[in-house]
Formats: structure tokens, C-alpha cells, sequence
């Protein structure tokens, strides 16, 4: 079966909301920031509110496929402010709790970034941070995010990864989230997504993969740019997306989009509407929407 969600926003009724605005996607899993994306403040679990969720949920989305993803602030790779980086050792270890409190079982997380430091030792920072991380934890799993490869980003490549899931102590408790729009700004072609599956399963391991972001991209192969484009509408387009979707290999892990609200006109930079109901369908029927803003536009603003 086809699992396929998008990134939802996790507002005052938490879970629930999450599974709300998912439904009306058309969606059967999700994923979700505990708080804003870029900052840290985050509040408690309501228990009440996680009980609806997953009466909500009942028979139409499993709160196993459902995704967490941390914060991007909080940078695991760089240990020169040593508070800092406890604080943000901290941080994934309430966030890991938090995801065990709602039932989530896959934690998305960026490895971080090494600015200024070298790679070995930015490794090093992020396997110790992991180790202490998934100590006390036993059912959540923290998936590395395949990176861009912008700025100084540790983890566009596999070997970084390999070497950082191999110096964790709990492998099971270890993994990693494909995002397309990463990878092809990497330098990973998407129409031979096949063959990059095939090296992956043979220096990480297929098993290890727990969510796929699906993304088109602004940019060409090899970039390093990292900005997301709506399905079909980018450098990667409509039939590689949907090979990826639909690879067998991958068929019981998650497919979450994370491309961008589009706005009222295509120069508006106020992005208002959510692109996901229509994506979702178009992935649906393997067909390429090619009124894709029109239509979004056209259903929201009634
Ligand atoms: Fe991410
Ligand atoms: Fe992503
Ligand atoms: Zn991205």
C-alpha cells in the first residue's frame, strides 16, 4: 500500500490537528515539528488531546508511519560553544521523549553542521551526541536526513552517514530519511534512483531507511542549493518522483512532501496555500497536474 502524508502543522490540538488537516489531504501518514521548525520552545504533550488523535486515526492512518522532525537549529556537529552543544544534546533527548509521549516512532533529524571545524571531528560530535542521545530510549527512531550538501552540511554524502550510524551503539534505534530535492542537489540523479538504492543497500543497508521526503527541486543536479519545488514542476519532474514513490523496495516506508505554500499569484511572496491535497492526488493517479498553482489557488480561496 501506498503510504503517502506531507508535513503538517502541529498547532494548539497538537496530534490532532496534525490528523485533521492530513485527512483532508487525502493523506494516510504525516509529519510534524513539535513546535516551529527554527526555534526551540516547545510545550507539554496533552494526553487528552493524543487520545482523540488516535481515535481520529482509527483504521486510516498508523501512528507507526506517522514522522517527527527536530528542530533544524539545533546542530549536533559543531561542539566549539560546549553549552550549546548540550543544549542541543539536551534538546534531541526531550524531543525523543516527547515523540515517545505521542506514540511516534521515526524522528527525522538534520546531522549538522561542521562550520569551521573538520569533518572527522563533526562526525565524532554527532555520534556522541547520538549515543547519548538514544540512551534511555528504546522505540524511537532517530532518522539522519540526506542533505544538500549547502553551506558547510554534514551528510550529503553516504559515507558521512555510514560513518555516524556505525559509531551509534543502539543500531537499531538508528536510521536515515531520503529527501529527493537533497539528493539530486547533492549530485544524486533521480532517473537512476535504482542504482543509488543499490549502492546504499550495500554501504548502509536498505533496511535502514525510515521516511523518504519527497521534493522536486529549484535547482540542477549537484547545486548544493537546497530549495524545494512543488511535485512535477522542478529539475527532478513528475516521472522520477513517482518512480521513487512507487519502488517496491520501499514500498512500507513513509512519503512525506515538504514543498513550499504557494501564494495568491505567482509573485506573491505571502505563501498562504498548501499544496499537498492536490499533489497528493496527482501522486494518486501516477498523472501529471499540469494546472497544478491554478487549481490550489482556485480551491482555497472560496
Ligand atoms: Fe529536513
Ligand atoms: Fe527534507
Ligand atoms: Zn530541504
Amino acid at each position: 500500500m501506498l503510504l503517502i502524508g506531507s508535513h503538517v502543522s502541529f498547532g494548539k490540538d497538537q496530534l490532532k490537528g496534525c490528523v485533521e488537516q492530513s485527512l483532508s489531504y487525502g493523506a494516510n501518514t504525516f509529519m510534524f515539528y513539535t513546535g516551529a521548525p527554527q526555534n526551540t520552545i516547545r510545550s507539554a504533550v496533552n494526553t487528552d488531546i493524543n487520545g482523540e488523535a488516535l481515535k481520529l486515526m482509527d483504521g486510516k492512518i498508523s501512528i507507526e508511519n506517522v514522522v517527527c522532525h527536530a528542530p533544524y537549529i539545533i546542530n549536533l556537529a559543531n561542539n566549539k560553544d560546549v553549552s550549546k552543544y548540550e543544549f542541543a544534546i539536551d534538546f534531541l533527548k526531550k524531543e525523543i521523549k516527547r515523540c515517545h509521549e505521542l506514540g511516534v516512532k521515526r524522528l527525522v533529524l538534520h546531522p549538522g553542521s561542521s562550520v569551521g571545524i573538520n569533518i572527522d571531528d563533526a562526525l565524532k560530535n554527532i555520534t556522541y551526541a547520538l549515543n547519548i542521545a538514544l540512551e534511555d530510549d528504546e522505540d524511537v527512531i532517530v532518522a539522519l536526513e540526506t542533505m544538500a550538501g549547502k553551506g558547510s552540511e554534514v551528510g550529503s554524502n553516504m559515507q558521512e552517514l555510514k560513518t555516524i550510524i556505525d559509531g551509534v551503539e543502539k543500531t537499531e534505534l538508528i536510521g536515515v530519511c531520503l529527501d529527493t530535492c537533497h539528493l539530486n542537489d547533492s549530485g544524486v540523479d533521480i532517473s537512476r534512483f535504482d542504482e543509488y538504492l543499490d549502492e546504499f543497500d550495500r554501504v548502509i543497508g536498505i533496511d535502514k531507511i525510515q521516511v523518504v521526503h519527497i521534493n522536486d527541486s529549484k535547482n540542477p543536479i549537484g547545486s548544493r542549493k537546497d530549495r524545494h519545488e512543488l511535485i512535477g514542476i522542478g529539475t527532478i519532474g513528475f516521472d522520477n518522483l513517482i518512480d521513487v514513490i512507487y519502488n517496491e523496495r520501499l514500498e512500507h516506508v513513509p512519503k512525506i512532501l515538504e514543498t513550499p505554500y504557494i501564494g495568491n499569484s505567482d509573485d506573491d511572496k505571502e505563501r498562504i496555500y498548501p499544496p499537498y491535497k492536490f499533489e497528493i492526488a496527482s501522486i494518486k493517479a501516477k498523472k501529471f497536474d499540469g494546472n497544478l498553482r491554478a487549481n490550489i489557488r482556485d480551491f482555497y480561496r472560496q
